[in-house]
């Protein structure tokens, strides 16, 4: 597998694990509000960390770490993925996959073969809106449609996620995505904030108030909707 980025220790990748996350280059989409447009662009031009070294220290720290979080880009386009997850599932460790879900094959296959103990999902917005932020020509949303429900069908850990833009994001956005998710248990809004590697520049957060009715429009729909980032909860 290509390794772009290896932090040897995270407690805010894999929910109440103390865990170490690896970032993989590449991506299928281009979404507007992406803060790792040079991994997702020019991939080639980044570092590349080898991944028998990585292993070689997650299997070191076997005994301190409580899970592996890998991520991106997006990790489900890497072949050498699932060698990589059958060589951490010999060290005892639990995985997180973090994946746009446009590979719901790949997913359904790593979930099927054990590979996985939680998936993160991006939700990049209801279905209507999807295609324009994920900025890709013949976007196909059944794909996105076909991961949401294989995760909440798996039976294993989960959770979506979706980047607020004042820009994108309105109170149809949030009933749209409500619609679509009925039943899920875990969505977390994520305030977009601005930085230098943005795809798009120039797009806002919303403030505390629009998140707060947008996690309350939610809340009829998904059991648990939590706002990260920000002291609204
Ligand atoms: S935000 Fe995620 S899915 Fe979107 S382009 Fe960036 S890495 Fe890919």
């Amino acid at each position: 597998m290509i390794i772009h980025g290896f932090n040897k220790t995270t407690l805010l990748d894999y929910p109440g694990r103390l865990a170490c996350s690896v970032f993989t280059g590449n991506c299928n989409f281009r979404c507007v509000f992406c803060q790792n447009s040079s991994l997702v662009l020019e991939p080639e031009k980044e570092p590349v960390i080898s991944d028998r070294e990585v292993l070689d220290l997650i299997k070191k720290r076997r005994n301190i770490l409580q899970g592996v979080c890998v991520s991106g880009g997006e990790p489900t386009l890497d072949p050498g993925l699932r060698d990589f997850l059958t060589a951490i599932r010999e060290t005892g460790l639990p995985v997180k996959l973090d994946t746009n879900g446009y590979e719901p094959e790949i997913l359904r296959a790593l979930i099927d073969d054990g590979l996985i103990e939680m998936v993160a999902m991006d939700i990049k917005s209801d279905l209507d809106g999807y295609a324009e932020i994920a900025g890709i020509d013949r976007f196909c949303p059944e794909r996105i449609e076909e991961s949401a429900r294989l995760i909440m069908e798996s039976g294993i850990e989960y959770e979506f996620r979706t980047t607020v833009v004042r820009e994108y994001f309105t109170e149809k956005t949030a009933v749209g995505i409500g619609k679509w998710l009925k039943g899920a248990k875990v969505l977390h809004l994520q305030d977009f904030r601005d930085s230098d590697g943005v795809m798009v520049p120039g797009l806002h957060g919303w403030d505390r108030e629009h998140l707060i009715q947008f996690r309350d429009i939610l809340r009829k729909y998904i059991e648990k909707v939590e706002i990260r980032g920000t002291d609204a909860g």
